[in-house]
């Protein structure tokens, strides 16, 4: 079996900066766009005011969850496995690889520089 690609150290833990970024920027975003459309009606009937505050509420969760998976599939520079994905469970909130425990933020080893 081939061994999978090794990005390098810095610019992993560079990607999973941004990623947190992203997500951050992301929760904040939807919370707001939710709050905005529960609590204004735009003038339309309850039904389909609801309907359509379901509908941005299930679009924001489909969204946050595609990027959590995205930022979880981020290689691990020493493994070259998923960092935070194992078989179909996800720990996001890992500061370690789940293969080969890498803390995240580590320095390269000297050969790997
Ligand atoms: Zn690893």
């Amino acid at each position: 079996m081939q061994e999978p690609e090794k990005p390098s150290y810095e610019s992993t833990w560079k990607l999973l900066k941004l990623w947190d970024q992203i997500l951050l920027l992301t929760v904040v975003s939807d919370a707001v766009i939710i709050a905005v459309f529960a609590t204004l009606d735009f003038g339309l009937e309850p039904p389909v005011a609801n309907l359509i505050l379901y509908g941005v509420i299930a679009v924001c969760l489909a969204g946050l969850a595609m990027l959590v998976g995205l930022r979880a599939m981020t290689r691990c520079p020493r493994c070259g496995n998923a960092f935070q994905l194992k078989g179909t469970s996800s720990n996001p909130l890992s500061g370690r690889c789940v293969h080969c425990g890498l803390p995240r933020g580590a320095a390269a080893p000297m050969s790997a520089r």
